[in-house]
């Protein structure tokens, strides 16, 4: 690729000025982590699990080595047995459904708002058999699910509330952060996450002491019975059989740079969502944009991405790409109709909304890098595409 391409290139996601702009207090976290001499599930993640704990106004923060292994965890310590069922959306990221099997249980595949991207509680109330005990809401791109109507039918149906609230730091619901508005919830630290490490970590967040501990324990291959250095407070457990899902310190480090600026990145989210709002209203072809405004008063919202409804998808991407625009697609198909969960028998058109959601969703480039230009250049490409020479 020539230096003039590249010029012209708004790639999908990259932090290189952010981690630029970090590195004088990234360095020097990290430089502690190599005095401290302990390099995982050392001092550095307790310091990160402190300040999260502070961020999310959580009780508890347990750092683990992925958003994924944060979810299977968290069921596991939220005490589902072998063969329980886990009411999960039909459209979201695959480990809200795979975290179910790993943990030992049955996914059940509830549709989503047709307004929106969160479980429908209606539908839950549908699909929740005698087997069900949990329902999982998953707080996708942009806002949290429908947490009022959700925790009334969990309610009406027995179902504990454990929430996929990998993608929603800075969410909030009545000033509560998502992921404590049931049992417990998650964090996923991924790189293009709003909180995003240089490799993979992850993190379960609860009020509940007992599911702390629980986790705190299971991550570590189960160490009951035994003070892990560092951590005093987590010494006893319910006697299974743990994983290794320690949370690197050098990723804690990390983190812990990027935390003190995460609110100034949420802002700045908010700024280029609305740029886009401006620069794509009315374009047709462009089905829907996600509301600037939260639905709800009570929610806080949060543009972990961007994503847009659009007709002609995948020829719209290709359209992108050959400008050197780069976009994803989250996610092309839906979770009842993956490969791995065929054994269910779902057949196309089970979950409507879900469905037509992995139709027409695109990703569009959206993190603090990005200049407002390259909104602007984006929207143009989008406008050029449905309107022709006329854009
Ligand atoms: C990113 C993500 C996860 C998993 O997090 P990892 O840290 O990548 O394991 C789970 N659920 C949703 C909705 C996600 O976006």
């Amino acid at each position: 690729m020539t230096a003039e391409v590249s010029a012209l290139t708004v790639p999908f996601f990259t932090q290189s000025a952010t981690f630029s702009g970090l590195w004088p207090i990234t360095r020097r976290h990290i430089v502690e982590v190599i005095q401290n001499g302990k390099y995982s599930h050392g001092r550095k993640v307790l310091e990160l699990e402190r300040a999260l704990a502070a961020y999310t106004g959580a009780a508890h923060v347990v750092g683990v080595n992925s958003g994924t292994d944060a979810l299977v965890l968290l069921l596991r310590a939220c005490g589902l047995r072998p063969g329980d069922e886990v009411v999960v959306p039909a459209f979201s990221f695959i480990a809200s459904a795979s975290s179910v099997v790993l943990a030992g249980g049955e996914p059940v595949f509830a549709d989503i708002e047709p307004d929106g991207y969160g479980l429908d509680p209606a539908s839950v109330a549908a699909v929740a058999g005698p087997r069900a005990r949990f329902v999982m809401p998953v707080h996708l791109f942009h806002h949290l699910a429908d947490l009022t109507g959700l925790a009334e039918v969990a309610r009406g149906l027995d179902l504990t509330v454990v929430e996929d609230s990998a993608e929603a730091i800075g969410m909030r619901h009545n000033g509560a952060h998502a992921g404590l508005l049931g049992a417990g919830g998650v964090l996923s630290f991924f790189p293009t996450k709003t909180l995003g490490a240089l490799g993979d970590a992850g993190a379960v967040i609860t009020n509940d002491p007992v599911i702390a501990e629980t986790v705190g324990a299971l991550r570590h291959h189960g160490r009951f019975g035994r003070t892990i250095d560092n951590f005093p407070g987590i010494s006893t457990g319910t006697g299974a059989v743990g994983v290794n899902s320690k949370m690197d310190d050098v990723q804690a480090a990390v983190l812990l740079a990027k935390l003190d600026r995460l609110e100034a990145d949420i802002r700045r989210r908010a700024v280029l969502a609305r740029r886009y709002a401006d620069g794509l209203a009315g374009v047709p072809g462009v089905r829907k944009l996600p509301s600037v405004l939260p639905r709800r008063a009570s929610v806080r919202g949060v543009f972990y991405v961007y994503v847009v409804e659009v007709d002609r998808r995948d020829e719209l991407a290709a359209h992108l790409a050959g400008r050197g625009i780069g976009t994803e697609t989250y996610y092309p198909t839906p979770l009842h109709l993956q490969p791995c969960f065929a054994r269910l028998g779902h057949r196309p058109g089970d979950f409507p909304h879900a469905e037509a959601a992995s139709r027409r969703t695109l990703a569009l480039p959206l993190y603090p890098d990005l200049p407002l230009g390259d909104v602007d250049r984006v929207c143009a490409a989008i406008r050029s595409f449905y309107l022709g020479e006329r854009a």
